[in-house]
């Protein structure tokens, strides 16, 4: 994995992203641990208010989106409004919150019953109940790889689920359902564009970069392997990637073109040299 924000680099990130002018790619980012800082509290982390304000600017320049293994309406408190599109539950809540069909809430529901048995006298467990996804959080306690072990031991057990790991959190679907990489998919044709930046961290995120060049440009956030092809070090370094997007499309003295204009780019990104080509120059994205 190479790091895009290696001034080495910025290029690729200039031809993949688009300059002014050029239709616009889709920007998605996890929450937990690339917009916000990894917490231990399953409440999750604000975002800090540079991240904040970054994503009040590039929501002008392109189509932005959150996709997160969190509820949707979770996402979106935590967004706080600055991300137009929303996708919580991996995916299966795609742009607003889903109705979760009886026989899943009902197959959740005995999941937990099951897990909560099973895992009474275990220490630092914390169930997420989502719904239609559960969410197990094992490391509240200084003993947390003994917790580990017993979760996992315990999940195995369950049937119909399949198991996506993440850090110190076993997410636990129904074996049907959608992943990050199906909602991805689903975002770019609901918005009619063709390629993503994705910013992932996590095990679930792999199912994003997966999908892989010409379609996402995969960035994971922080150590560890990945599919991914780029990486940032570390989650504060979001808020640099960020900047340099807004660059990239932002100009000195001027807004780029008007907001409402890049939503509608054009299928086609390479070689479209528009009108306000003119205006390059200033020197975006450098
Ligand atoms: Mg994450």
């Amino acid at each position: 994995m190479r790091d895009l924000l290696h001034p080495r680099h910025l290029g690729a990130l200039r031809r993949f992203a688009g300059t002014d002018g050029e239709a616009p790619v889709l920007l998605a980012f996890d929450y937990d641990g690339v917009l916000a800082p990894l917490v231990k509290k399953p409440g999750g982390a604000r975002m800090r208010r540079r991240t904040r304000a970054l994503l009040v600017r590039l929501a002008r320049l392109y189509p932005l989106a959150v996709v997160s293994g969190r509820a949707w309406k979770d996402t979106r408190r935590l967004s706080e409004g600055v991300v137009p599109h929303v996708v919580g539950n991996h995916g299966f809540e795609l742009l607003h919150p889903v109705p979760v069909p009886a026989p899943v809430l009902a197959a959740v529901r005995g999941w937990r019953r099951q897990l909560e048995a099973e895992l009474a006298g275990v220490p630092g467990v914390h169930f997420e109940d989502k719904r239609s996804t559960l969410a197990i959080h094992y490391g509240l306690s200084a003993a947390w790889r003994r917790a580990e072990r017993a979760v996992y031991a315990a999940a195995n057990r369950l049937e119909g689920t399949r198991l996506i790991p993440g850090k110190k959190v076993l997410n636990v679907l129904p074996h049907d359902f959608p992943n990050k990489g199906d909602a991805i998919r689903s975002l770019l044709a609901r918005l009619g564009l063709t390629a993503a930046l994705y910013l992932g961290d996590d095990v679930t995120d792999e199912d994003a970069f997966r999908l892989g060049a010409p379609m996402v440009m995969g960035v994971h956030v922080g150590a560890g392997p990945s599919l991914a092809p780029w990486k940032l070090r570390g989650q504060e370094r979001t808020d640099d990637l960020l900047e340099a997007l807004v660059g990239l499309r932002e100009r000195v003295g001027g807004r780029g073109r008007s907001g409402s204009g890049s939503r509608t780019g054009s299928r086609s990104r390479s070689g479209s040299k528009s009108r306000s080509k003119s205006r390059a120059g200033a020197g975006g994205g450098r």
